[in-house]
């Protein structure tokens, strides 16, 4: 009789394991689906910088980086807004201009070269069309304001050659306001120059980011800005408390009041505190080794690779990502939230599930398992950006014609 029992319930057990491997299996096969038949908008994607330093031909599948075609097309990946990024320091060194052109046309040839594969689009009807057509679209934001160079018809250029957001700062402060990483706060917020910025942003339609800039630059953003702001690629601080990068409760509701729109980053460290401060850490003890024996250029890169290979430190999960799309809408509702990976820009850090732009469809599924709607879902995914970005186009008419 035990015999029989302990028969019973093993069978009963590798059933319900059965249903459940189906189940899940259903679920990704649900998830894939749906990758492909919706608009997927990634709002940070850092390609130009990574090829600008290792260049690789992406319209075939490439050994390094994380976004290539074939990987696009496997993930349902429609428009990617690649960074033309220019690095800190170019503000004062100058240069920042020619570098934000040199990438543009990078990308304008890498899209005339593979007509069949990626076409540059400067609105969301150009994006719908490409996606019917089955192209990846190339969306130009703009990540650092230094090119802009103090000069509002240098952001009239960048409109032209179809930069539609423009992140006003990056990891020091510069000419247009203050950011997040810098303890330095020049201008306790935005610059003169920057306010001045923001109302032409309004005037032309162009985006304006305030991913990276600090607290109190938000803050100004808001008080000046007559449309709403996206943060291309933020996180929720309440995950990582203390980390001025992400967006503190406050400044989500704030957001979402202006009609704005965060798109969820998703580096390891963006979405835990914890694996933050390990990854931290870890930095930390090599940059102490490096400075104490002189390590410099190469070798002192080798000697990171090498001690990182050697201590590894666990990464964030797909389930993560989740938690913080569940944390915004919690907070201000569905309709706020998006994505802005920051593939190709943060390295090793990537979360387990959500290696490169063939793993969306792994997010779309743990949604799926949380409850949320195909409706639901379609707006984290572009829905949300395509109102914001609607929603700019409509008050720079009303401004122009004012
Ligand atoms: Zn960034």
């Amino acid at each position: 009789m035990k015999k029989l029992l302990t028969i019973v319930a093993i069978f009963g057990i590798a059933a319900i394991l059965s249903a459940q491997n189906k189940s899940e299996k259903n679920t990704m096969e649900k998830a894939k689906e749906l990758a492909k038949k919706i608009i997927i908008v990634d709002t940070h994607i850092d390609v130009p910088y990574r090829l600008e330093e290792h260049f690789e031909d992406i319209s075939k599948r490439t050994e390094k980086g994380n976004f290539d075609y074939v990987r696009a097309k496997e993930g349902g990946l429609d428009a990617p807004f690649t960074a033309i990024y220019t690095p800190a320091h170019f503000e004062n060194e100058g240069g920042g201009k020619e570098l934000a052109d040199k990438l543009i046309k990078m990308m304008n040839k890498i899209a005339n070269e593979n007509p069949d594969k990626f076409k540059t689009a400067k609105s969301i009807d150009e994006i719908i069309q490409n996606h019917n057509n089955g192209i990846i679209s190339f969306v130009y934001g703009m990540e650092n304001g230094t090119p802009i160079e103090g000069k509002l018809e240098n952001l009239r250029h960048f409109y032209d050659l179809g930069v539609r957001y423009v992140t006003l700062t990056h990891s020091k402060w510069n000419h247009i306001g203050d950011s997040s990483y810098d303890d330095d706060k020049h201008w306790n917020g935005l610059s003169p120059f920057g306010e001045e910025l923001v109302k032409e942003m309004n005037r032309i339609g162009m985006m304006v980011d305030i991913s990276h800039v600090s607290d109190s630059t938000f803050y100004d953003v808001l008080k000046i800005t007559k449309a709403p702001v996206i943060a291309s690629h933020s996180s929720c601080r309440f995950f990582t408390p203390g980390f001025e990068r992400n967006m503190s409760d406050e400044m989500i509701k704030a957001l979402a009041e202006n009609g704005g729109v965060i798109q969820i980053t998703f580096g390891s460290s963006f979405l835990s505190g914890k694996l933050k401060d390990l990854r931290k850490q870890r930095s930390q003890t090599v940059s102490k080794y490096v400075k104490e024996n002189n390590l410099s250029g190469d070798a002192a890169k080798e000697y990171r690779k090498k001690y990182y290979a050697e201590h590894p430190v666990p990464y964030a999960d797909v389930k993560d990502i989740a938690d913080h799309i569940d944390h915004v809408v919690r907070l201000v509702g569905v309709d706020y939230v998006g994505i802005g990976s920051d593939f190709d820009g943060v390295g090793d850090s990537l979360p387990t599930g959500m290696k490169d732009v063939s793993d969306y469809p792994n997010l779309i599924a743990e949604l799926l398992k949380r409850g949320y709607s195909e409706e639901e879902i379609e707006k984290i995914f572009s829905g949300n950006i395509f109102r914001v970005w609607r929603e700019v186009e409509k008050i720079s008419s009303e401004l122009k014609s004012e």
